[in-house]
């Protein structure tokens, strides 16, 4: 079964605050949770899994970041289900 990992960073709070991605454990940007090989900003997120693609979906839920999404590049079977817009967070 695939194995999905939740990032959540504050790296980007200047331009608005903390963000969430849900990426698959191939993805070049979560690399089995350790970040991307590059380096720069991805790493300084905290990794959160690995778990299964509903476990996912719900643990990034659970974090209430209004802008959690999945991961564009790795996660094109969701994107195509819900678009690439937040991921529907609990009130
Ligand atoms: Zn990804």
């Amino acid at each position: 079964m695939s194995k999905y990992y939740v990032l959540w960073t504050r790296l980007h709070e200047k331009f608005g605050g903390a963000y969430v991605r849900i990426h698959a454990a191939g993805c070049g940007y979560c690399n089995e949770g350790r970040g991307a090989l590059l380096g720069r900003g991805q790493n300084s997120g905290i990794w959160h899994g690995p778990y299964d693609h509903d476990e996912a979906l719900r643990f990034a839920e659970g974090l209430a970041v209004s802008d959690t999404r999945p991961c564009r590049r790795c996660m094109r079977s969701v994107v195509d289900q819900i678009g690439h817009g937040p991921v529907a967070v609990p009130a």
